[in-house]
């Protein structure tokens, strides 16, 4: 089992999950929580059992781009996550209004956080979760310190697109979980090509001596199987972008 050395805070560890990786955005519209999504599927095509905590405050979206929807039933003092593409899926827009959630400040975000990852059956001693895939809320404030500082993360990973004024804000990603140990497991570069060029996030993790995980294209249909509420690597795994999740999910 791997937890984090050096930890500010005390952290609960959610029962029964095996690892807690995070993925993270220095700035938000870059395609974080499409990659947590597509990961995470990419993830229980490996063979694992996996589970998804929307942790987004500013603008949960794995209701939508997972297809869930509904309060989640209370069973035995546990919240009963919902299970959808053959994961488990909590989210902070299941909980309040999707609009509710982004007016909280610190506190009490990493409040509703820490119930969400704690209170959720997302394994059982029978059948523990092999990973927690956790979408944090895009920045580096106040709000995104005290939610790292207060979740057992055994890692993260830091989406960035191409160009220097993401790869900058990747850059301060990077320094954040430097300062609350938790090892950045890598940077991956999305929407990689010809509109934002190609190459920027590979060097950016050369510079700073992490991993780089992979880069992912601008692909239409990435965006078309998210509003639909269908990760497209659930929906078409022999495609190129599908193959392209399936070797970062590898490397993470
Ligand atoms: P973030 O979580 O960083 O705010 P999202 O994952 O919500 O970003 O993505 C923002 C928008 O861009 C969404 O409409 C999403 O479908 C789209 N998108 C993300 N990555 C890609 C990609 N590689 N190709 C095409 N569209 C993408």
């Amino acid at each position: 089992e791997q937890t984090r050395a050096g930890a500010p805070v005390p952290t609960d560890r959610p029962a029964h999950v095996r690892r807690v990786l995070a993925v993270a955005s220095g700035k938000g519209g870059v395609g974080k929580s499409t990659v947590a999504a597509n990961l995470a599927a990419a993830l229980t095509a490996r063979g694992l059992s996996v589970g998804v905590l929307d942790a987004d405050v500013y603008g949960p979206s794995m209701p939508t781009m997972l297809g869930v929807s509904g309060k989640p039933e209370y069973r035995d003092g546990m919240i009963e996550p919902h299970t959808a593409h053959s994961l488990k899926v909590m989210s902070v827009g299941l909980l309040t209004g999707a609009n509710d959630a982004m007016v909280w400040r610190g506190p009490m975000a990493s409040q509703a956080i820490t119930q969400m990852l704690t209170q959720t059956r997302w394994g059982t001693e029978a059948a523990p979760l092999d990973i927690l895939v956790v979408d944090l809320p895009p920045g580096t404030g106040d709000v995104q310190l005290t939610l790292i500082q207060k979740t057992p993360l055994d890692g993260a990973v830091i989406v960035s697109t191409p160009q220097e004024v993401a790869l900058a804000d990747a850059r301060r990603a990077h320094a954040l979980f430097q300062k609350v140990k938790v090892p950045t497991l890598g940077l991956i570069e999305n929407m990689s090509g010809d509109v934002f060029g190609r190459g920027g996030a590979e060097a950016e993790a050369a510079r700073l001596g992490v991993s780089f995980l992979g880069d992912l294209p601008l692909d239409a249909a990435l965006r078309e199987a998210g509003d639909a509420g269908t990760p497209l690597v659930s929906a078409d795994r022999d495609g190129d972008t599908a193959r392209r999740f399936a070797e970062v999910a590898a490397r993470v």
